[in-house]
């Protein structure tokens, strides 16, 4: 039976950095396991393109986390010399009183982060692709963009295995228990022992840890990318990533300059989304299928805010949320546990953070505690 010190279940978004950070450190020996391929599509990281952004609207809490996530982020980079970060500033745009707008200020003065405040007749000129509605409020963030999820899951991956991990993908962990300090792990391919385990196991969660089935509801989202009349002046360089309140329902619409997909992968065309928790689901049963009302919808509400409109709807494909009941992550111990450690209910806005959850990870594995401000991330809110 192969024996390590820290086995990883789920070399997704947090999983790939998890192992990275555990790997680098010498000596640790580590196992990464994932059920499919990596990256893939059946979770929650697919999708060509994740926004970063430092200006926290959530929680002021989350922005010492964020100076790590972009320092590791550039770290990752050079280590790579591969491009995973595009800074194309972020247009913010809701009602004055609106949860976006009160939060970004917020953060942004908490924490002084750069946040220009743009007037109708400014943002028309840098920006004349929108429509804002006249009562509110814009607001640009230049240091924020937009990440490239399958190359940092690829980077974290090759780099973990560089500094020693072993990455055994199509295999799926079963079941695991704890006897006298060791844990053995069991997947549909073998058997393995290990001093910590880690589950980053997204979506899969309410499967693979029970105990947090009341705290985690998974959701399916619908996002699409569509053609715009004119798409040049979409692509990367002439437009930002955007984020607005829309005042009409809960939630929030958001997108993404044109990428070239012959250089950085992923699907042709302008991409679009509707930020809240879509229709409640399993994981093993998602409709996968998207009705040609849900895409006319969503494109119908973006094309309030882009009124040039679109030639065709290129794709549309769905994605996973595991939300918890205040959209804040778990990050902990498993309840009575100081040897099995779960990264879980990332509520549709943990990628930009996958850096240093890895790297928080890792210190707990090792160390049984993190430097890093992680508290209100606890478990133990919940009780
Ligand atoms: C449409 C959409 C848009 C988003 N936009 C943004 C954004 O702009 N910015 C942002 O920061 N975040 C965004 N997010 C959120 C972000 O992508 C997720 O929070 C993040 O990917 C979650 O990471 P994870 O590691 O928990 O899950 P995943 O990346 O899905 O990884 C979990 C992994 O565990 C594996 N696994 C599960 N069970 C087992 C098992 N039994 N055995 C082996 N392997 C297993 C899975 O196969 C999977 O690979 C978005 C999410 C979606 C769906």
């Amino acid at each position: 039976m192969a024996s390590f010190d820290v086995i990883v279940v789920g070399v997704g978004s947090m999983g790939s950095a998890a192992c990275y950070y555990l790997a680098k450190k010498s000596g640790v020996k580590v196992l990464g396991i994932e059920q499919f391929s990596i990256p893939h599509e059946q979770g929650s990281h697919a999708g060509q393109s994740r926004i970063i952004r430092k200006a926290y609207f959530e929680h002021p809490d989350y922005v010492p986390l964020l100076e790590r996530a972009y320092h590791n982020w550039r770290q990752l980079e050079s280590k790579t010399g591969t491009q995973l970060y595009f800074p194309t500033g972020l247009l913010y745009a809701g009602k004055s009183d609106g949860v976006l707008i009160q939060g970004v200020k917020a953060s942004a003065k908490q924490y002084n982060i750069q946040v220009d405040a743009l007037s109708s007749a400014e943002s028309k000129i840098k920006f004349p692709q929108f429509h804002i509605p006249a009562d509110f409020e814009i607001l640009f963030e230049p240091d924020a963009g937009l990440l490239t999820p399958e190359r940092c899951i690829l980077s974290f991956t090759e780099q973990a295995i560089k500094a020693g991990a072993t990455i055994h993908s199509q295999e799926q962990l079963i079941a695991w228990k704890e006897e006298q300090g060791s844990i053995t792990v069991t997947t549909n391919k073998n058997t393995y022992t290990c001093t910590k385990l880690i589950l980053t196991t997204g979506a899969w969660t309410p499967h693979v840890a029970p105990e947090f089935k009341k705290q985690l509801t998974v959701t399916r989202q619908v996002l699409a990318w569509a053609i715009p009349q004119h798409g040049d002046s979409y692509t990367l360089g002439k437009f930002p990533c955007w984020l607005i309140d829309d005042a009409q329902q809960p939630g929030m619409y958001y997108g993404f300059p044109i990428l070239q997909a012959t250089q950085l992968g992923g699907l042709v065309g302008l991409k679009a989304a509707y930020h809240y928790p879509g229709q409640p689901t399993d994981v093993n049963q998602i409709n996968r299928t998207i009705s040609k009302t849900e895409e006319t919808e969503l494109m119908k509400s973006v094309q309030h805010y882009l009124p040039e409109g679109f030639t065709t709807i290129h794709v549309s494909k769905t994605c996973l949320y595991t939300n918890t009941p205040d959209e804040n992550f778990i990050i902990d111990f498993l309840p009575n546990q100081r040897n099995v450690i779960i990264a879980a209910g990332f509520s549709g806005h943990g990628f930009k953070f996958a850096s240093v959850v890895g790297e928080v990870l890792s210190e707990l594995a090792l160390k049984g505690e993190s430097k890093l401000p992680i508290g209100f991330l606890s478990a133990k809110r919940f009780k």
